[in-house]
């Protein structure tokens, strides 16, 4: 349901529907798909499909760029094991790769724009990348973790996507991004207004909407995907503040992480986010 510019659903009460026609992606074998974020006014769509044992999604040359997690299951991408609650595949515009269930199911998150999106990709695409969270960079701040599955390094393609995992005290000022964005609740619960969203919640939240949410006393994990880089900017007393390039940012948490400097406030967040 629509409220505003912030567009929340779960797995459970989303529909089962028909695997979407898409260029360049199709199915083999039994894949049960939900419809999580799929409003055909929506900026950003996210599906949930469950693979049986040996069933498999392909792409190839898609038009827009694609992110898969594995939320679920057992799954390989490309011949290489995909991690449980922590496997990433990305797959830019123009590019190739096979999802495939292993010897039990596989619950994917399956992140993209629409191919009717106005802004075309700003890079050439073509390329495909297996992440697992144990590959990614991470940041440590007092009350997170952050892990960056994609966003830094390819040349090729600027799809999104982090994770942040982190104890109860996690609390994300009111701020913003420049462009739209899909958070997915892995663990613990998120606070946002009056609700509490647990896991199999989704959030979908357009580009410069103001929110702030935080963790629940069982603490958060959750994934955000965007389709290509964001600024983030911050509200103190009402007023937005100027966004800053939120890769840059990333990796100055990044580098002072890996150099052991401990980061207290400051930076890009001030807690979980
Ligand atoms: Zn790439």
């Amino acid at each position: 349901m629509a409220v505003g510019r912030v567009v929340i659903s779960t797995v459970d009460e989303a529909e089962v529907t028909a695997f979407p026609v898409l260029t360049g992606v199709s199915r083999k074998g039994d894949v049960l798909t939900k419809a999580v974020i799929a409003e055909s006014s929506r900026p950003l769509l996210l599906w949930q499909h469950t693979l049986a044992p040996g069933s498999q999604i392909t792409w190839w040359n898609p038009s827009v760029g694609h992110v898969a997690y594995l939320w679920d299951g057992e799954a390989e991408a490309d011949g290489k094991p995909l991690h449980k609650g922590g496997g990433a595949l990305i797959i830019a515009h123009g590019g190739r790769a096979v999802l495939k269930a292993g010897n039990a199911p596989a619950t994917i998150l399956h992140f993209h724009r629409p191919e009717d999106h106005p802004v075309a990709p700003a890079r050439a695409g073509g390329c495909s990348h297996v992440v697992n969270r144990v590959d990614t960079r991470r940041y440590i701040l007092p009350e997170t973790t952050g892990y960056l599955y994609a966003g830094a390094s390819c040349p090729t393609c600027e799809l999104w996507l982090h994770e942040n995992a982190g104890g109860s005290a996690g609390k994300a000022p009111q701020h913003y991004h420049t462009e739209d964005e899909i958070i997915f609740i892995v663990g613990g619960s998120m606070i946002i207004g009056r609700r509490k969203l647990k896991p199999g919640a989704a959030l979908a939240i357009d580009a410069d909407t103001v929110y702030q949410f935080e963790a629940g006393e069982d603490g958060l994990a959750f994934i955000n995907f965007r389709p290509c880089e964001p600024g983030i900017g911050m509200v103190e007393n009402g007023r937005r503040g100027k966004p800053i390039s939120e890769l840059d940012a990333t990796l100055d948490l990044i580098a002072k992480t890996e150099a052991g400097v401990p980061i207290i406030g400051g930076g890009k967040f001030t807690g979980a986010n």
